[in-house]
């Protein structure tokens, strides 16, 4: 059963796993010529770890968690827990796991879907037409599929009035520590420095209402950033120094996704692309590892029968995201107060706030017996 998966992120490199490991046949496209392995940090809720170690790649990032000995609770299965780590060391390990059997078709994106009782016929930019038995939309906050399936971007963004930047730095700054550097009305520049300043981050936010770019132009972007600090004293000007010459550089708005459905007819969305909850959340990565292992779950255990199967990925979702979209909206709220956008990780992994608020998942096993049914 061949599945189209739209977009090469966390969610579409872990849907592409398990669908792989329940015997479906993923193929997956990414609009980037090559994948994109930036970003700052992202942390990881407990079960979001739970679906890392089913893969057998918990080790590996609980190495490259930023903040050693700061983050993790002691009973992975009882009680939640959470740990940190750079976007790239979570991309790198999801694409290894994948890409000996996956086909990954890069620097090309979906134009067209058309659906019948059958299928799906997709039409590529570049690519030639090909037909799918199902379209999974994990392209992000301004999905394409979502766009093509489902409606226009504004029916289902939710901005919440703030942008944010990141970029690395070199570790020679010796910025002090971490966490809020500098703090003006409206604006915000965060330091993350780990590894023992062998390397730092750099998130710089802004308040702003929806502004009009193009989201390709990385240049624009910059300059955007540029003019909003312009004139701003302390580390500022260092900063767009360096932000100029990133190669790493993200930009993009603070804004949730709000949908009635995450499904129409063979098409399903997950994700950011389906229920982005905002950066201010800090929580998208791990919406994404759960999205994936439970949307190929609930497939593989209703034996292909997407109507059920997506249903069902809905209600076992549903809960959980609520509440990290009420957390994103927090944030951004904090954002407005001037204190930090996002819960500082210490308080979290300790006394946890945010934890203490999000009801525990509780992942199903999924037996792997999707590929001995199918065809039916
Ligand atoms: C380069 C980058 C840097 C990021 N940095 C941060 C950060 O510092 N902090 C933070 O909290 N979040 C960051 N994010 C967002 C974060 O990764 C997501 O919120 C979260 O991991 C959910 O992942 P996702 O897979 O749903 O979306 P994403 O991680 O955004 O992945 C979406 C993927 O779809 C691809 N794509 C987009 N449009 C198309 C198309 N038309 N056709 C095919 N592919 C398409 C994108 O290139 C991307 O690879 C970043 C995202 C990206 C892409």
């Amino acid at each position: 059963m061949d599945v189209l998966i739209s977009g090469a992120g966390v969610a579409g490199t872990a849907l592409a796993y398990w669908l792989r490991h329940h015997g479906f046949t993923p193929t997956v496209v990414e609009r980037a010529p090559r994948l994109r392995a930036g970003g700052g940090v992202v942390s990881l809720r407990g079960e979001a770890l739970d679906v890392l170690d089913r893969m057998a790649l918990l080790e590996r990032v609980q190495e490259l968690n930023t903040r050693p000995g700061g983050a993790a609770c002691a009973d992975r299965r009882g009680s939640p827990y959470h740990l940190e780590i750079l976007r790239a060391d979570l991309i790198g390990p999801l694409y290894e796991a994948t890409r000996q059997e996956v086909e990954y078709v890069s620097g090309d994106s979906i134009a067209s879907v058309e659906q019948d009782p059958a299928g799906v016929r997709v039409t590529f930019e570049r690519g030639r037409p090909r037909r799918f038995h199902l379209v999974a939309g994990a392209d992000g906050l301004h999905s394409r599929t979502r766009s093509l399936a489902f409606g226009p971007c504004e029916r289902f963004i939710r901005h919440l009035g703030m942008y944010t930047a990141t970029f690395s730095l070199p570790g020679r700054l010796r910025l002090p520590g971490s966490d809020r550097l500098h703090g003006m009305p409206g604006k915000a520049a965060d330091i993350l420095s780990i590894r023992d300043n062998a390397k730092a981050y750099a998130a710089l936010h802004f308040a702003s209402g929806p502004l009009a770019y193009d989201r390709d132009d990385v240049a624009q972007h910059k300059r955007i950033v540029a003019g909003q600090f312009a004139g701003e004293g302390g580390p500022i000007p260092l900063l767009l120094e360096e932000m100029s010459r990133a190669q790493d550089f993200f930009f993009d708005a603070n804004a949730q996704v709000e949908m009635h459905h995450w499904f129409s007819g063979r098409v399903v969305l997950l994700g950011d692309a389906g229920y982005c909850a905002a950066r201010t959340s800090g929580l998208g990565a791990s919406q994404a590892l759960i999205g994936a292992y439970i949307l190929a779950g609930e497939l593989a255990v209703a034996g292909g029968e997407h109507p059920a199967a997506f249903a069902a990925y809905e209600q076992e979702m549903r809960g959980f995201v609520a509440e990290h979209q009420q957390i994103g909206r927090e944030g951004a709220d904090r954002f407005f107060m001037g204190m930090p956008a996002q819960e500082a990780p210490g308080m979290i992994a300790a006394g946890t706030r945010e934890t203490a608020r999000t009801h525990l998942v509780r992942l199903k096993d999924y037996a792997p017996s999707f590929a001995a049914r199918w065809p039916p």
